[in-house]
This record gives structure tokens, C-alpha cells and sequence, in this order.
């Protein structure tokens, strides 16, 4: 397997304890599909449907897939304000030095901003439970008025 910019041998390395691929030139990674999966898991597993679409439009590049050739299509990892490549018969992508880490990072957000959002339902969920409540112990008050 060829690195898909600098065509320096990819090496066998363990990236956030998953078995990847990297290029010892460019420090660009190769996570197969299912090896970008458990690197997003590893930062917080919020499961399949949950997770939604990861490539909205991408970009033809001439980065051939490292597995069959076929060009690279560049693509916004989740729409967030980072770029990696795939290949479009499923292959896998391609991570430039360090995306990784910083895929670990967005998941981490969306981590917290999931949370966020669960804690604030709970939250409003409540207080429609007490102003309930509220408005049945006023009716209660009239009554004996
Ligand atoms: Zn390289
Ligand atoms: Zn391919």
C-alpha cells in the first residue's frame, strides 16, 4: 500500500488503539471504514443513527485510493471545519498528520454537547411537571375559597 500524496510505503501503526496505516514521510493515515468507526467510539460511542451522515459533497482530487486507484473524493468530516479524502468504493480514508486527534477532539464536543442537550429536556421536563402541578394546587386553593 502506497501513501496517496507522497507514494512512501504505508507502515502498519497503532493510532488511538486502532491498527492503522500511516506514511512515515507525510504522516498521513489510512483508517479503513470501520476503523474510522471505532475512532470516533473511542471518544464517545453515541451509536449508529445518532452518528447521521459523515460525507454531505465532496471534491474529486487526483490522490489515488491507496487500496484499488481509484481517485480520492475530498469531503468535511461531519460539516465540521475539516477535510480528509475517501474513496468512493468504500475503501476507507485518508487523514492527514494528526486529523485523527482531531476527530477525537469533535467527538469529544459533540460528547458534551449531546450531554448538554439531554440535561436541558430533563430540565424543561420538570418544570412542565411543576407548573402542572402548580396550576392544579391553585384550583385547589379556589375551591376552598
Ligand atoms: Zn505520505
Ligand atoms: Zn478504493
Amino acid at each position: 500500500m502506497k501513501c496517496p500524496t507522497c507514494k512512501t510505503d504505508l507502515v502498519p501503526t497503532v493510532r488511538h488503539k486502532i491498527a492503522v496505516k500511516t506514511c512515515s514521510s507525510c504522516q498521513g493515515m489510512w483508517f479503513e471504514r470501520q476503523e474510522l468507526d471505532e475512532l470516533e467510539d473511542e471518544a464517545f460511542d453515541f451509536g449508529e443513527d445518532a452518528k447521521g451522515t459523515l460525507v454531505f459533497s465532496s471534491t474529486p482530487t487526483t490522490a489515488p485510493c491507496p487500496e484499488c486507484n481509484a481517485p480520492l473524493r475530498r469531503f468535511r468530516y461531519r460539516l465540521y471545519d475539516l477535510e480528509m479524502d475517501f474513496c468512493e468504493n468504500q475503501h476507507g480514508y485518508w487523514l492527514d498528520a494528526d486529523e485523527d486527534t482531531r476527530v477525537l477532539e469533535l467527538m469529544k464536543k459533540e460528547e458534551a454537547e449531546t450531554k448538554r442537550k439531554v440535561i436541558a429536556e430533563d430540565q424543561w421536563a420538570m418544570t412542565l411537571k411543576r407548573m402542572r402541578k402548580g396550576s392544579f394546587l391553585s384550583k385547589v386553593r379556589d375551591l376552598f375559597h
